[in-house]
């Protein structure tokens, strides 16, 4: 589930990180030639130290230094000024951490006041931020979010939850000092805080609703062949396992075999539906169904409808006709994950004409983008109740945030 988006996600956050610490060397070693030219085994272990970030932490260890000291020599005239280091430092590097520098009772309490010790500390604190510390800036961040927006795009996520997911990284990576070495770390730990504030719509305890009013009428709506027949048997299923009863109004009354479909679902768990003739009023069987329930004290009655889009205004107002007859307690959009923004757009605009409760997405089995799940809840402000996950009636799964981060590899 949701593959390609991991994939994708994965990438493009490894290969960034691996770009900031290509850049991050790239930095420290080549243009500051501190060392004068005569060799001498200190220049050797500066150019080490710049070369190899990664080995600076220990910084007064001896550090071995066999493998290539022949930078120095190879750059042979250029150098205008070159020992101008020392006035520049103490505010033009870019590398400021707000967190070490007032940190007075830390010092090493032995050293009074000599001539340079203090600013000799100073560059040196400096220097080693500058080996521990990276800092992505305004510009690299944006270099970064150009990919990770394709990737996104890719992967089918919404426009305006991409916009989220930019404006969250942004206000917690730019500019914000962090240890070296993790910049992978801290992407991925803020792509998964940005995911999963967007399922921000509180869930459906549907079962303990359905234990709280007698019948408890539930409508599945959406587009055609997105499952909902097949997601409506799947909760009559789970209802049955909960020891609830149930029934089934076929008010697909449009699409010829609709009913049938219905049926054959209902003989395998055994419940009962409630059927008029194709073509007559379905709010009609909504309504029987109901009154059926009502009479036989069963607890739940499912409502199928027909497919229909959202351009289609007589099989809207038709909709509309059975939710204003059926006051459903619940009333759930039922799309396909694979179609991805199309079900984002479906969702937005069925709940534009009528109340959705909740969402049921369909076919997450077969589904290896996911941005309708990352998509729909945030666009809608809607729940995600289930998952259906494949085509045997126990393949629907209670929604958890927690899947999509996992299925997304950000757990
Ligand atoms: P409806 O027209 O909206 O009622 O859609 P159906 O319930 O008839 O489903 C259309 C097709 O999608 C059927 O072949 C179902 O078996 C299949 N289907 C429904 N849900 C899932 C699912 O979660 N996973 C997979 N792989 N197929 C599903």
């Amino acid at each position: 589930m949701f593959k390609f988006l991991k994939d994708k996600l994965k990438q493009v956050v490894s290969r960034f990180s691996q770009q900031v610490k290509e850049e991050e060397a790239a930095q420290v070693s080549p243009p500051v030639p501190v060392s004068p030219p005569a060799p001498g085994p200190e220049a050797g272990l500066e150019e080490q130290k710049r070369a190899e970030p990664a080995q600076v932490p220990a910084p007064q260890a001896p550090a071995p230094l066999p493998e290539q000291p022949l930078k120095p020599v190879q750059k042979p005239a250029p150098k205008p000024a070159p020992r101008a280091i020392p006035p520049k430092q103490p505010s033009s590097l870019p590398y400021r951490t707000p967190a070490l520098a007032p940190q007075p009772a830390l010092q090493p309490p032995a050293q009074p006041q000599k001539e340079q010790p203090a600013q000799k500390k100073g560059i040196f604190q400096k220097i080693t931020e500058r080996f521990t510390k990276t800092i992505i800036s305004s510009q690299k961040f944006d270099e970064l979010f150009t990919e990770l927006e394709i990737a996104l795009l890719e992967g089918n996520v919404a426009i305006e939850v991409i916009e989220k997911i930019r404006d969250d990284l942004k206000r917690e990576i730019v500019d914000t000092p962090f240890s070296r070495g993790r910049v992978e770390d801290i992407i991925t730990q803020n792509l998964k805080k940005s995911i999963s504030g967007l399922f921000i719509a509180p869930g459906v305890d549907l079962l303990a609703r359905i234990s709280g009013k007698k019948p408890f009428v539930i409508c599945f709506v959406g587009v055609n062949g997105s499952g909902k027949t097949t997601a409506l048997a799947k909760l009559g299923r789970l209802l049955q396992e909960q020891g609830k009863t149930a029934v089934f109004a076929a008010a697909d009354t449009f699409r010829a075999a609709s009913i049938e479909q219905l049926q054959e679902h209902a003989a395998v768990l055994g419940i009962k539906v409630i059927r008029h003739d194709y073509g007559s009023d379905p709010a009609a069987v909504a309504f029987d169904a109901i009154s059926y329930a009502r009479a036989k004290g069963i607890d739940a009655v499912l409502i199928d409808t027909a497919g229909r889009l959202h351009s289609n205004t007589n099989l809207i107002d038709e909709m509309k006709k059975i939710i204003r007859v059926a006051k459903p307690d619940l009333t759930l959009f039922v799309g396909e994950s694979i179609t991805g923004n199309d079900c984002v757009e479906q969702a937005r605009q069925f709940s534009e004409a009528i109340p959705i409760d909740g969402i049921i997405l369909t076919k997450a089995d077969i589904d290896e983008k996911g941005g309708a799940a990352v998509s729909v809840s945030y666009v809608t402000k809607k729940p995600i109740l289930y998952l259906g996950t494949g085509q045997g009636y126990s393949d629907l799964q209670e929604f958890r945030p927690e899947m999509v981060i996992e299925s997304l590899g950000l757990s």
